[in-house]
């Protein structure tokens, strides 16, 4: 078994331990997020998806990443006005950002554990996540001179 396919069997198995119903298409949604690296919008899957699905809508995508939200299986990601990006949740990592065109790239990174302790401390919060962005011009961009974005 491929890596993705192992995701994509944890995934189905969760939906199963949480009483999920898996449809043909939140199957399709689900592959399409594990196997897809750039953090798609619910527009980017409707668009990848809907000639398999022709009765699919934009709000069918978004409903389905709600639910997969709310099991814990996908990450909604926010950046300001910009439409939402969904990420198949794989263990704590880190999102390289292009200024460019959007595009999300994963990274890894030893836990800031020491970040979180010292906020902790000089705040008194007790610290639930964080979260860590890098932002710069990706390779394609880089490529095509839209280095001056900013
Ligand atoms: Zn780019
Ligand atoms: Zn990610």
């Amino acid at each position: 078994m491929t890596m993705s396919e192992l995701h994509l069997k944890d995934a189905l198995d969760t939906l199963k331990t949480t009483g999920v119903r898996i449809t043909p298409q939140r199957h399709a949604i689900l592959e399409y997020l594990i196997q897809s690296m750039i953090h798609p919008t619910a527009d980017d899957i409707y668009k990848a998806l809907c000639d398999k699905f022709p009765n699919m809508s934009v709000a069918t995508v978004y409903n389905n990443l709600r639910v997969f939200r709310e099991v814990g299986l996908v990450k909604e990601l926010n950046y300001g006005d910009a439409a939402s990006r969904f990420d198949f949740v794989t263990g704590d990592h880190y999102h390289m950002i292009c200024d460019g065109c959007g595009k999300i790239v994963d990274f890894h990174y030893p836990g800031l554990n020491e970040v979180e302790q010292f906020a902790s401390q000089v705040t008194g919060f007790q610290v639930n996540s964080h979260r860590l962005e890098v932002y710069g011009t990706c390779p394609d961009c880089i490529a095509v001179g839209a280095t001056k974005v900013q």
